[in-house]
């Protein structure tokens, strides 16, 4: 049996499966332990990322979310109950999160991503992990952790389909070399379409990503975007280049 003083043994016992995996490990363990990661929005998306990086043995989550339990997030919402409506987001998350690891540190930030606190928070974070439904907060976090150098994870859906891509400043195209404006779509809607297995499976390639990011495990998505459409069972993963005249990341090298 492997011993570290890193490592309870119920931890140990806990994380034995994927210390097994050929060119994981018990140092790829020790760097999951290590970080901190920030998810802004801990929703359908976002909260898929939380449960698999809390099971997996991340040290320290940020969980970034306003609001209440509302009774139209039960759908898709894997950490929200129908006991839970009226309570705060935050308060339900923390709960659910610290008892799935109760060697994980939880941090919860009742609000949403803002230009108030957008710097604080990635400055805090070693990875940010975003399930932000909203462009203009997606945004924010694609700037600033292009300005900090600090990679960000994107794990997006909508209807059916989702998306995934890994940004690494300097390295990768950022969100607005992705996107230079909000998608057509996206202009006008207030009340995104969405059925439970489009989150999760986004949330949980999001997840693995930011495992593969966080522990050198891999090959993550970078330069590539990952998509599927659970209608028709599609999904491919394409190429996806910098824009030389991007407002957002085009100035680093
Ligand atoms: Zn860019």
């Amino acid at each position: 049996m492997v011993t570290t003083p890193d490592f309870s043994p119920l931890e140990l016992e806990r994380y034995s499966r994927q210390i097994r995996i050929e060119g994981f490990g018990i140092e790829a363990q020790r760097r999951l332990k290590g970080a901190t990661v920030m998810i802004s929005r801990v929703g359908g998306v976002g909260g898929t990322i939380a449960m698999n990086l809390a099971r997996a043995g991340v040290g320290r989550l940020i969980i970034v979310h306003g609001g209440k339990i509302v009774g139209e997030y039960l759908n898709r919402m894997q950490l929200a109950l129908p006991s839970d409506i009226g309570r705060p987001c935050t308060e339900v998350f923390v709960e659910r999160l610290e008892a799935m690891n109760p060697d994980m540190e939880v941090i919860a930030v009742p609000e949403n991503v803002s230009e108030e606190n957008v710097a604080d928070l990635v400055a805090k974070a070693d990875l940010i992990a975003d399930g932000a439904p909203l462009f203009e907060e997606r945004y924010l976090m694609n700037a600033e952790a292009v300005r900090q150098g600090k990679p960000l994870v994107m794990a997006a859906m909508y209807n059916t389909e989702g998306y995934v891509t890994t940004i690494v400043p300097g390295e990768t195209p950022c969100l607005a070399c992705i996107f230079p404006k909000k998608p057509d779509y996206w202009t006008n809607i207030k009340v995104f379409p969405a059925i439970g297995p489009s989150p999760v499976i986004v949330g949980s390639m999001g997840a693995m990503e930011a495992i593969k990011m966080i522990t050198g495990y891999g090959t993550p998505l970078k330069n590539k975007l990952w998509f599927f459409d659970l209608e028709t069972n599609m999904t491919k993963t394409i190429s996806i280049n910098r824009r030389p005249d991007c407002p957002v990341c085009s100035h680093i090298a």
